[in-house]
């Protein structure tokens, strides 16, 4: 996780959802060079898959509630009752008719409607008569990535040329050279990733936020206790390796020698770096949250040339740095050395190879989606126009969006859905009024908060930048990928040292997703959710509140749970609660984590409570702020209400991506964001009639509600 994700998201590892969209998303602007650690992150091999299923013979032992979003574990004959698996009981058409499309790693209401936002994305930038230069620079990217006869013209020599500068290198100098020479490649690491960000402290001025590289296995953990996702990563990126290296000459047995160097590189970074435990507990705000000058940041380094890339990246008068983990640059400084400097080439040029995959020619690209099927256990590609689409979104971000509300006028949905998020908040100011277990204290900081938050809905009023001075190459992708990327570096570079423009989002609007920021103390209820289950114009009252309803008040939440709890009312880290108020807080938090970890998902697998708790605190307390505005709704129809809101959760997905999903991603699984959630609430026990004895029955005194 990357500090930049702290934002939370409705719906952080289903970003999965489409391989080649993963893949687009280590392109991230910047010059900052970010590393595929997400595209990276792994499962087992079918191989071992096999194996486990031999042993296991079934993944459909769950407790209390068979994992039903495993699209093996869904057969004929499996209809249930409300009573006993209210999930299953709600989309047992849907899931036993979902098929997971070619190339996706699952299928649920998010892909549903990321199809239709797709569909409509695609159909602008085909469309000839849209003359804005936003439209334009979009289509220019999306018809350059989908020429492949000029692609596969080039065929590999844009990186052989890289590839032979690295080749080149023969000691700490050469690297330093070449790394800080102006035509230093820009897929090529240079083990730093630098950007602007609000800071944690004072929210309202940039802060440059300094990381490391991601990794190749998936956690750091990977790299000091491997597991069957870590092997199934290292076997699809040898694989990958091989074939690549193999195309410009190198044989298979010096590739996997490399491959196997840049593993043991990776390996000396790891040990000091975050594991998935520590980037999903709560504590990793305090842990990330480590200020330095400049010079107090530059000093540390007696190798690393930390100060002359700080200055050719453009950041070099950036007044307060925030360092992600000190550790892992004294490490860096200590293994940047001339006896490692045959390991840290190696690196450098698997790094490499396996980063421009994508951007090369068919058969490399089609490498890179092998690899990925391996890891996620999905099979085939997503089609063409999608990737291309999705390769435009992740690096026009803002053009697209503009040109997409030009095409289709979205004022309406913003009025909407603004009415819609502020008579939540109301309702949600008579929740914490009734809060019996806070001092009056806090409970008043907490309502502060709350009426501090901002609304962002649908779309922004204001942008990052017209994108004017912005041409592409006339005749290259890969220049017109650097040319871009150099014109988003320019971009974060110009925030240096300045104050954080809040009507300025800094969210693709078009991802179906939703968001807290807690810098910016705001909900993001953007476009690209709204549409499908979650929202439309013909909904009734309850399919409303039981969609998109929930997620406003998920994200609310958020500003609540045990990271926003420790933002104050201005996006800023400070404890704004008393003691005991805080104590009596995290009790209720543990209760909820205990309750999850004691659910098996299969065999001897359970679920890790401590990463799951933001969300799912998130899930039921926003629950709770709908059921107290139904309250106030005449013949409210509870039993749709829930329907709707089960509905949001349908999922079908591979083993391998839903272990992924559960030691990697903060979300519960989806069955369970369904099935937890709804068994809180006395509405869902009048309404379907559950009782003692019933799977879905949980004592009062048993249930977890936080809020
Ligand atoms: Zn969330």
């Amino acid at each position: 996780m990357k500090i930049r994700d702290l934002n939370h998201m409705l719906n952080g590892g289903k970003r999965l959802t489409s391989l080649l969209l993963i893949a687009m998303l280590s392109l991230s602007g910047c010059g900052n060079k970010e590393t595929k650690q997400e595209e990276k992150t792994t499962e087992t091999t079918e191989e071992t898959t096999t194996e486990e299923q031999a042993e296991t013979s079934s993944y459909t032992d769950g407790n209390p509630w068979m994992d039903s979003d495993l699209k093996e574990n869904i057969t004929e004959g499996l209809e249930t009752s409300p009573t006993d698996d209210f999930h299953l009981y709600c989309n047992y058409d849907w899931l036993t008719s979902a098929e997971i499309p070619e190339g996706y790693t699952s299928y649920n209401t998010f892909t549903e409607v990321y199809q239709d936002i797709t569909a409509n994305s695609l159909a602008l930038l085909q469309d000839d008569t849209m003359e804005s230069h936003d439209a334009k620079l979009c289509q220019t990217l999306y018809n350059q990535y989908l020429d492949w006869d000029a692609r596969n013209e080039q065929g590999m020599a844009p990186a052989e040329k890289v590839i032979d500068d690295l080749e080149a290198i023969a000691n700490i100098d050469d690297l330093n050279g070449y790394l800080l020479s102006e035509d230093s490649d820009i897929f090529v690491s240079s083990f730093i990733s630098l950007y602007n960000d609000a800071g944690l402290s004072d929210s309202s001025s940039y802060v440059l936020y300094l990381d490391g590289i991601g990794f190749t296995l998936g956690g750091a953990e990977e790299y000091t206790d491997r597991t069957a996702q870590g092997d199934a990563a290292y076997d699809a990126y040898k694989n990958l390796t091989v074939n690549l290296l193999g195309r410009i000459g190198y044989s298979e047995a010096d590739a996997e020698k490399m491959f196997d160097n840049s593993i043991s590189f990776e390996t000396k970074l790891a040990e000091v770096s975050y594991t998935s435990g520590d980037e999903m507990s709560s504590d990793y705000i305090q842990m990330i949250n480590n200020p330095y000058t400049m010079d107090d940041f530059c000093d540390e380094f007696t190798n690393y040339p930390a100060k002359d890339l700080i200055e050719l990246y453009g950041y070099e008068d950036a007044k307060n740095l925030l360092v992600a983990n000190p550790d892992y640059f004294q490490r860096l400084d200590e293994v940047y050395v001339n006896d490692n400097i045959e390991e840290i080439k190696d690196y450098l040029i698997v790094d490499y190879i396996t980063s421009v995959a994508s951007y090369l020619d068919r058969d490399a690209f089609d490498a890179v989606v092998s690899a990925n099927n391996a890891i996620y256990g999905s099979s085939g590609a997503t089609p063409d126009d999608e990737n291309a689409l999705a390769f435009v979104s992740s690096l026009l971000t803002e053009p697209l969006d503009r040109a997409y509300l030009e095409k289709y006028d979205s004022t309406q949905k913003k009025e909407d859905i603004t009415e819609i998020c502020n008579s939540i908040i109301e309702t949600y100011r008579e929740m914490l009024e009734q809060e019996d277990w806070l001092s009056d204290e806090t409970k008043e900081k907490a309502i502060d908060k709350l009426d501090s938050i901002t609304v962002n809905a649908v779309y922004p009023d204001k942008w990052e930048s017209d994108f004017n001075d912005l041409e592409l190459s006339e005749d290259s992708f890969l220049e017109s990928i650097e040319l871009i990327n150099t014109y988003l570096g320019d971009l974060d570079v110009a925030k240096t040292n300045g104050k954080v423009d809040p009507e300025i989002w800094g969210f693709d609007i078009l991802e179906t997703n939703a968001y807290y920021d807690p810098s910016g103390n705001s909900i993001n209820i953007i476009l690209g959710i709204l549409d499908g289950p979650f929202y439309n114009e013909d909904m009734t009252t309850e399919e409303m509140y039981g969609g998109i309803g929930c997620i406003i008040g998920h994200e609310l939440s958020h500003a609540f749970d045990t990271n926003g709890a420790q933002f104050d009312k201005d996006g800023n880290l400070n404890d704004w609660w008393t003691e005991e108020d805080y104590q009596a807080f995290t009790d209720r938090a543990q209760k909820l984590d205990d309750y999850y970890d004691g659910i098996t998902v299969w065999g001897d697998v359970n679920v890790v409570g401590e990463y799951v708790e933001t969300e799912a605190i998130a899930d039921m307390t926003g629950m709770n702020a709908i059921l107290n505005m139904a309250k106030d709704v005449d013949d409210f129809d509870y039993e749709l209400f829930f329907k709707s809101y089960a509905r949001l959760w349908v999922e079908s997905t591979y083993q391998e991506s839903e272990n992924y999903y559960l030691t990697q991603d903060v979300h519960p699984l989806s069955y369970l964001r369904t099935n937890v959630t709804v068994q809180q609430f006395d509405e869902f026990y009048d309404t379907f009639d559950v009782k003692e004895g019933d799977n879905m029955y949980l004592p009062p005194e048993d249930r977890i509600l936080v809020w």
